[in-house]
């Protein structure tokens, strides 16, 4: 089998990763110059945190993120495996014990532990959910790996085209779509969920893991990466527009970080972004057929957490003809059809 993916994603490259590892002839088709350019990916937290994540979303997302943190471990060296901390100031101590009754696979613990967890949290919080086997990755250094992985397999500065899917088509080769939000013209049921996000950098502060602080009002999380960059994020905003990030959400996150240790006072502000977010109306992924081109998409917030589970899927459907209810909505006579 030939395929083409369209789409040098998170979505794409994991499928082709995939793919190719089971001995398939794949290419992935970028439309950017280079690696992130127009990619929500670029913009990601990189939490790989399937527990964490049953606080909002379905029990399926946790069911399938599991898949995500052994998948990274195995090709991505840089996955690290600390857990994630989740918490509140006094006042929003309520938020705790909502988000503990929604979650699963968490300790509760107190002022000695999240000392020892992360020292420069030490005396600033009473109690945590302590997380243990949740993960966290750079999204950037995550994506350029697969992309080495590949090699001259992903070609980028190529914009695919319907006449360019046909004639890949009429040429044998399988057509994958992982566009993310630019597949809405053929899945119009797609829509966007703007993230605002801001890269800090500090060398007076280091986590040993992602931390969550819940407010009713202005959640927030921190990602730490190598050499003292930390990840701010992020917003949930129903807008496809991915230029624009507002005074309003700027000041709010660096409000919430100032108040999680107001060394972060000190930080420079890297980079100021925001990508929009692929998103079907329940917020699970699908795959689905459509005039014969296979789409893989509406991954939310979870995309690195959902697409190693989405791949081996994809796989399945296209080596075995495999069927998945759960993810797939579409009569698998649609691709015959077509
Ligand atoms: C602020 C923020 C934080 C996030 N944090 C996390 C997190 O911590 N954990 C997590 O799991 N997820 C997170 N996400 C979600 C995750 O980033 C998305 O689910 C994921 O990026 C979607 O990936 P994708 O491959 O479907 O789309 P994209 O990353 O957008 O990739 C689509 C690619 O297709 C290319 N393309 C489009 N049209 C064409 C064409 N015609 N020809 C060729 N190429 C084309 C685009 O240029 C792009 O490179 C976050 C998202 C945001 C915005």
């Amino acid at each position: 089998m030939k395929v083409t993916i369209i789409g040098a994603g998170v979505a794409g490259l994991t499928c082709a990763v995939e793919l190719a590892e089971r001995g398939v002839d794949v290419e992935v088709l970028e439309r950017s110059a280079g690696l992130g350019e127009s990619a929500c990916s670029w913009q990601a937290g990189g939490m790989l945190a399937p527990w964490c994540e049953r606080e909002s979303a379905e029990p399926l997302v946790a069911r399938l993120g599991q898949e995500a943190i052994g998948w990274w471990v195995d090709k991505f060296p840089g996955t690290v495996r600390n857990g994630t901390l989740v918490l509140a100031h006094g006042r929003d101590v309520a938020e705790l014990n909502e988000f503990a009754a929604r979650t699963d696979r968490f300790e509760r613990i107190g002022r000695e532990r999240i000392a020892e967890l992360e020292p420069d949290l030490a005396e600033r919080f009473n109690e945590a959910l302590y997380f243990p086997t949740e993960a966290h990755l750079d999204p950037r250094a995550a994506l350029a790996g697969l992309v080495s992985r590949l090699g001259a397999r992903v070609r980028f500065g190529i914009d695919v085209t319907p006449s360019l899917i046909r004639e890949l088509r009429a040429m044998g080769r399988t057509v994958v779509n992982c566009t993310g939000l630019a597949a809405r013209d053929e899945l119009a049921d797609l829509r966007g969920v703007k993230g605002e996000m801001i890269v800090l950098r500090i060398h007076e502060l280091s986590f040993k893991r992602p931390v969550r602080v819940l407010h009713a009002r202005l959640p927030l999380y921190v990602v730490p990466r190598a050499d003292g960059f930390f990840m701010v994020g992020a917003t949930m905003l129903e807008s496809d527009d991915p230029g624009r990030v507002s005074v309003r959400s700027v000041l709010e996150l660096l409000t919430a970080v100032y108040a999680l240790n107001p060394i972060f006072g000190e930080a420079e502000v890297v980079e100021i972004g925001s990508g929009v977010r692929p998103a079907f109306l329940d917020n699970l992924p699908r795959i689905r057929w459509r005039d014969g081109v296979l789409h893989l998409n509406g991954f939310f917030r979870h995309g690195f957490l959902l697409a190693p589970a989405l791949a081996r899927m994809t796989a399945d459907v296209l080596l075995q003809d495999a069927r998945f209810p759960e993810v797939m909505d579409e009569d698998h006579r649609e691709r015959r059809r077509a």
